[in-house]
């Protein structure tokens, strides 16, 4: 391409990255405000981190997941390029946080909360994104207990609920822990290699790698043999069943409305016993929705793997993208009704120089005001008044600035008075 062609070219978004544009602000901010809600209400403390990390956080936590091996933004930088990434989840970039900030002498639970966005290298459609919004609600113990899975359900359940999203189940599975989960896997590829015939060269591979992650396979022939593959129900420990029992009691003590799902293992290497994903069920019309609007598990060994002192831990992740995509499919917020404005209307030089600062003694006397200061006729400028929809007109022209005073307009009746700047705001208040 010649260098003029080029400079030409309309430049667009990435693909799977996205705009929010001032029409969709009302669903983000609803979003974030029942986040707010949220976590105050159960004690969790908000923390940011940053959207870049050390590549080796992410290998280290997640080396197995196609997360980690394929969909991260790959960053190096520097004199050494150093190499980092965007953050593909929350949850080890807390954890970091947790271990570099010695919140292990912190009174226990540590309960963190964040909101923001994440970035993966995933195939673009609708519901997944490249760049797209996670809350997350992670919960830091001093000993497994399974009253905190429930928590943490509870409060991604709880602010998908707030957000008007109706018909959402808890799909809850257990993984067990690294020890009982092997001959569970041995078991798995064992079924697996048995079905060899029916396999993909991948799914062959993949049953050597990660059994699990293929059992979680959304592919058709993965589906029909499923039924038939080993329950991991059926290889867990006494200590691994009591704590998925404990976790499904306290949700029906919350009637929380939940499914077991054998199969589901999720994506992430460093979960053990809970695992589980919000899921929607779906109107008609809704096909593109049938993504999981969150999920989220036990990780009792990340800390210890990211250096830290073993700690167990269990979080779950709202994925608001998501959400806000169900929102907008059944319109679940409707627009606030705009907040009253005058119209600040002005005619020459002096009148406009002033104008700013005419708005700013109004701000400070709450007063809200839209103006067109870029138009220099009186009827371009009750044009711009009336198609806002202003009620009310202040016109600030020559003589009104040599007198420090502005004239108040009905724009309904065209009625003018004229009154003293200082006396301004307490008219337009009363009038309003
Ligand atoms: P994960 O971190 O994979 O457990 O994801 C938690 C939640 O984040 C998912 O259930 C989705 O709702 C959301 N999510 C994950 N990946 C994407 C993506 N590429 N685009 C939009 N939302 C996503």
């Amino acid at each position: 391409m010649s260098k003029s062609a080029r400079k030409k070219e309309v430049l667009q978004s990435v693909r799977g990255m996205h705009d929010i544009l001032p029409e969709d602000q009302m669903y983000w901010t609803r979003a974030y405000e029942t986040y707010k809600e949220v976590a105050s209400y159960y004690n969790f403390q908000h923390i940011d981190t940053p959207l870049v990390e050390e590549r080796a956080l992410f290998e280290r936590s997640n080396d197995q997941s196609e997360m980690v091996q394929k969909e991260m933004y790959l960053v190096s930088t520097g004199k050494n390029k150093q190499p980092m990434a965007l953050r593909p989840e929350g949850t080890a970039g807390v954890a970091r946080a947790y271990i570099e900030h010695g919140m292990k002498k912190w009174p226990h639970p540590v309960k963190l909360a964040y909101y923001g966005p994440f970035f993966r290298h995933d195939k673009p459609q609708l519901g997944r994104y490249r760049q797209f919004f996670q809350a997350g609600f992670e919960i830091f113990s001093s000993t497994i207990d399974p009253i905190y899975d429930a928590q943490s359900i509870l409060a991604s359940y709880r602010f998908i609920e707030a957000l008007k999203i109706k018909g959402v189940s808890i799909h809850i599975n257990t993984i067990g822990t690294p020890k009982c989960r092997q001959a569970y896997l041995q078991k798995l590829k064992a079924f697996f290699k048995s079905n060899g015939k029916k396999l993909t060269a991948d799914q062959k591979k993949q049953t050597d790698e990660n059994p699990l992650r293929l059992l979680d396979s959304k592919e058709k022939n993965i589906e029909e043999m499923r039924s038939e593959a080993p329950n991991i129900l059926d290889h867990l420990d006494g200590d691994s069943k009591d704590h998925f029992m404990e976790v499904l009691e306290y949700l029906e003590d919350l009637s929380l409305p939940y499914t077991l799902d054998h199969t589901l293992v999720r994506g992430l290497d460093y979960y053990s016993h809970t695992v589980f994903e919000f899921v929607l069920d779906r109107k008609e019309g809704e096909e593109g929705l049938n993504l999981a609007l969150g999920g989220g598990g036990r990780y009792d060994y990340l800390v210890e793997l990211l250096g830290g002192r073993a700690t167990p831990a269990v979080g779950s992740a709202p994925g608001v993208s998501r959400i806000v995509d169900v929102m907008k499919r059944r319109q679940l917020v409707t627009a606030k009704r705009p907040q009253k404005r005058v119209f600040l209307i002005h005619i020459g030089e002096l009148p406009k120089k002033k104008s700013l600062t005419i708005i700013e003694d109004l701000r400070r006397a709450n007063v809200a005001v839209t103006e067109a200061l870029g138009k220099a006729s009186l009827g371009a400028q009750l044009k711009s008044a009336d198609k806002e929809g202003s009620a009310i007109a202040l016109i600030f022209g020559q003589k009104e600035a040599y007198e420090n005073s502005i004239i108040i307009r009905d724009m309904k009746t065209g009625a003018q008075e004229t009154v003293p700047l200082d006396k301004v705001a307490k008219v337009v208040k009363k009038r309003m």
